[in-house]
């Protein structure tokens, strides 16, 4: 049984607009899924829908074979790491960042995430280490860094499968080669569903999913896609 599995989702905003038809995919444990396509393909409403943030209006989404309606969402959500797209860090240190998600962790803790992330170079640069602020004051972090801090967050609280809304969307060539190595390491022990609109991302997914108009038009592994297109 996989992980997540969505079976003919379709859904419509309160609004009337239909975003999405028909759309099945299933992320086995372990697996790295990616969701591409071009903006506006419905893309970041399948995370949405996968947190639980609407309702859906046809289909099923299953949790470990559980269709997702039985599940208490506060049981699903602990197993979920939803980092969304320019996922918002706060203007504190990097450790308050990080104690958000997980209030209790020991540095330990908060170290072995940002060494996964590769961000702990970047901290120890600083005399103040876990206090190194964040925001606009004092030493900042690069927009790559942020992103991998925000990662580093929703790693802290062992997520069996991480969703990530365009990772790499504000990134240079360099950062996007650091985060998809991020990726590789999150991977080791959990299940991604990684959402973007450059392939250049996903090379390296077991399955990429391809959406548009509301609608999965294609899926493969890389080279599968790249023979049949
Ligand atoms: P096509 O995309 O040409 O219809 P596929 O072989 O990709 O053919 O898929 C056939 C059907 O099997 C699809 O309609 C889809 O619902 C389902 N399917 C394929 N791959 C998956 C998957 N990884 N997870 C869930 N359903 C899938
Ligand atoms: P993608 O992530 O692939 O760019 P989205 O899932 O963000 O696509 O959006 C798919 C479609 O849904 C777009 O046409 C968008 O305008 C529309 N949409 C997104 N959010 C809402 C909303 N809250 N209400 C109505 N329509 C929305």
């Amino acid at each position: 049984v996989p992980l997540l599995q969505l079976d003919d989702v379709s859904f419509a905003y309160p609004d009337g607009t239909q975003v999405l038809s028909g759309v099945s995919l299933s992320v086995p444990a372990g697996s790295r899924v990616a969701l591409v396509g071009p903006s506006g393909a419905g893309k970041s409403t399948v995370l949405a829908l996968v947190e639980g943030f609407y309702p859906l209006t046809g289909g099923t989404i299953r949790w470990a074979g559980t269709d997702v309606r039985e599940l208490p969402r506060a049981a699903l959500r602990a197993q979920l790491g939803y980092v969304e797209q320019e996922a918002p860090v706060l203007a504190g240190t990097v450790r308050e960042n990080l104690l958000l998600a997980a209030p209790d962790a020991g540095d330990d803790a908060l170290w072995a995430v940002l060494a996964d992330v590769g961000l702990t170079g970047v901290v120890q640069r600083s005399a103040r280490g876990l206090d190194v602020p964040v925001g606009d004051e004092g030493v900042l972090l690069s927009g790559g860094e942020r992103q991998r801090l925000a990662i580093a967050r929703s790693l802290l609280s062992r997520p069996a499968l991480l969703l990530l809304d365009e990772p790499t969307a504000s990134l240079d060539a360099r950062n996007e080669n650091l985060l998809r190595e991020t990726l590789a390491a999150a991977a080791a022990d959990r299940a991604l569903l990684v959402v973007a609109h450059r392939l250049s991302t996903v090379l390296d997914s077991d399955q990429i999913v391809v959406l548009d108009g509301g609608r999965v038009v294609a899926r493969g592994t890389h080279a599968e896609l790249v023979e049949t297109s």
